[in-house]
């Protein structure tokens, strides 16, 4: 494909605001460019690489702007450009600007009389990326500059704007998914439901992954407007997913029809985007999974580990969330990994820098190391760093689809000492007790997963919960208390809270969850001596101490005096520091439940 053919075509989608016409334009872009097909579409998106490959052109605009300058002539300065570009605001609109065939016979390509291809521009753009060490700047200048000089206005506008990365023609990853969808896969969609398809055949794909069994009427429609089925997007959806690549997935979708996207899988040395998780509640966890597997939410960064061991292996070589190489930063941890794991992995988890005991330190510690390309010896000494694995995405086999517990246990399996720990539950106390440890031992608090889920890469959603940290604490005084059990029960185990109306205390709550031990024996001691009464299990205590709670929420509740109660109250301290005067009011709790702050 010639370059001015990809430059028209970018010119109208800039031109074009309305998103259907600009689908159907980069689908009509995408079937006519033939052997160019997988630069195409990168070059659509600004890239010159796959996603999930780091390389960059590594051209600031400084070197854009002087070869933009020397292409335009004797008589231009990078000044002029960069004095220009204040003018307008935009490096495309600049570049095309300028007229540039003055200067041809000094191209370092060619007596520039051949038109530009796209595969000549991605080939310049690749050796340039490639050029590394002294004078390589230079080298970046002199090869743009043969680029800019051979390009008309239309041309110089989209190469600029490629080169720095930005193409501004409204073509995002959603309108690139589906213009891959609709290009390739609609007419085969068509035939596969005996419709009007126009004899592109999928080769092999009509026979394969049906899910056409829907409604006919919707999939006739959806075929007429030239667009391809749901099952067709969600099939370009789920290999883009698996390889991060939309030149590949484009190709494979022309090449090899559904079944091809099908049969793609995530690979070793093959990042690709990280789960995500939405804010919730424990509440929200207990009501929408059977059942809630908690995990520790460490405070560290994220890492994918790649490894496939032995003489053809790979790495092990760690990516972060962004899909960047640092293993370099993190040798200790490449260690660990090849040490221990002996089947092909690909593992996700986060890396904490921890003290000599092997207690989190903050967040900070860990950007210390993390994306370090020197002197990490010296960073190594000063700082460790632990991997806290929690998923398994490939294990010899790929896992994605596999429910979190079964990757979990293959987690286990593959690596025991650095899986995080998965406990199952069921209620939203024993939630809140995991919590509690997991604070009190320096982490960030807990993470709510879905143990039926699969791995949806890139995707925020409702199967991945960060527990909401309480947004508020009360200090309630305590007004009573009941005997622990077991062997808890010579001391006070649960604790009824109260808080002022006028001179009088109310009940609002009970709390026995965030207490260790220590703690427990501690306020024992302290409220014996101001228990009141005492009938069965149930001590009436004078109020003296008040206690800082954490809580999910407030509700109106006729259980209590109060007239409202705490939902899933936590334990979080003490107050040595307020008398009872200074404890929280029943009208604080009654705006806070109307949801009204302080
Ligand atoms: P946030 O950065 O607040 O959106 O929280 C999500 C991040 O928590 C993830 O991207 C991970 O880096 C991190 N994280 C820590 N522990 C876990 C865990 N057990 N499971 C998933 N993500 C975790």
């Amino acid at each position: 494909m010639e370059f001015a053919a990809f430059a028209e075509r970018a010119g109208r989608l800039e031109a074009e605001p309305a998103d259907l016409e600009t689908t159907s334009i980069v689908a009509d872009l995408l079937a006519d460019a033939g052997d160019d097909l997988e630069t195409a579409v990168r070059f659509l998106l600004g890239r010159t690489y796959p996603a999930h490959d780091d390389r960059t052109l590594d051209v600031g605009p400084a070197s854009c702007r002087e070869a933009i300058a020397r292409a335009a002539g004797p008589n231009v300065t990078a000044e002029d450009v960069e004095a220009r570009l204040a003018d307008r605001g935009e490096i495309g609109a600049v570049a095309a600007g300028f007229d540039f065939g003055g200067q041809r016979g000094l191209s370092a390509f060619g007596d520039g009389s051949d038109p530009l291809s796209v595969a000549e521009v991605d080939d310049t753009l690749r050796e340039l990326a490639a050029a590394t060490g002294q004078g390589s700047e230079s080298r970046k200048v002199d090869a743009l500059f043969g680029l800019f000089n051979r390009c008309d206005p239309a041309e110089a506008r989209t190469l600029a704007r490629l080169v720095l990365g930005e193409m501004r023609i409204g073509v995002g990853e959603g309108t690139a998914r589906d213009a891959i969808a609709e290009a390739f896969l609609a007419d085969v969609d068509a035939e596969r439901e005996g419709g009007p398809g126009t004899g592109i055949d999928g080769e092999g794909g009509p026979e394969t992954g049906i899910d056409g069994e829907g409604d006919d009427t919707d999939h006739e429609n959806e075929v007429a407007a030239g667009r391809a089925t749901d099952g067709a997007y969600a099939a370009v959806e789920r290999a883009l997913q698996v390889t991060n690549d939309y030149g590949r997935v484009a190709r494979l979708a022309r090449e090899e029809g559904r079944e091809g996207l099908d049969a793609e899988r995530i690979r070793v040395g093959r990042p690709i985007q990280a789960m995500l998780a939405q804010a919730g509640t424990a509440a929200d966890a207990v009501e929408s999974f059977e059942e809630v597997a908690v995990e520790t939410k460490f405070d560290g960064a994220r890492v994918q580990v790649h490894y496939a061991p032995g003489p053809d292996g790979f790495g092990p070589q760690l990516y972060s969330r962004n899909m960047d190489d640092v293993t370099e930063a993190l040798p200790e941890i490449v260690e660990y990994v090849a040490d221990r794991v002996d089947v092909p992995v690909v593992l996700d988890g986060e890396v904490v820098a921890v003290d000599d005991d092997g207690s989190p330190l903050p967040f900070q510690e860990v950007l210390r190391r993390f994306r370090r390309k020197h002197d990490v010896d010296r960073m190594r000494e000063a700082v460790t760093c632990r991997l806290h694995a929690f998923d398994c995405l490939l294990a010899g086999d790929d896992l994605l689809e596999e429910p979190l517990r079964v990757r979990h246990d293959r987690l286990t399996d593959v690596l025991p000492e650095a899986a995080a720990e998965f406990r199952v539950v069921d209620d939203a106390e024993a939630v809140a007790r995991i919590e509690s440890a997991a604070l009190e031992a320096g982490h960030e608090g807990v993470m709510l997963k879905n143990p039926a889920s699969a791995y949806t890469p890139g995707n925020r959603g409702r199967d991945w919960l960060k527990r909401k940290p309480d947004v508020e604490t009360l200090d309630a005084v305590v007004v009573g208390a009941e005997w622990g059990e077991g062997r808890r029960a010579e001391l006070f185990g649960t604790f009824l809270l109260a808080v002022r109306d006028g001179d009088d205390y109310e009940p609002i709550g009970k709390v026995a969850t965030g207490l260790t031990d220590e703690e427990l024996a501690d306020l024992t001691e302290r409220l014996e001596p101001h228990v009141v009464a005492e009938s069965g299990t149930e001590l009436r205590i004078r109020p003296e101490v008040v206690l800082e709670v954490g809580y999910e929420e407030i509700q109106t509740s006729p259980t209590y005096g109060s007239g409202y109660a705490l939902r899933f109250p936590r334990f979080v301290g003490v107050r040595e520091d307020k008398s009872v005067e200074a404890a929280d009011t029943l009208e604080r709790v009654a705006r806070l439940a109307e949801g009204d702050g302080d």
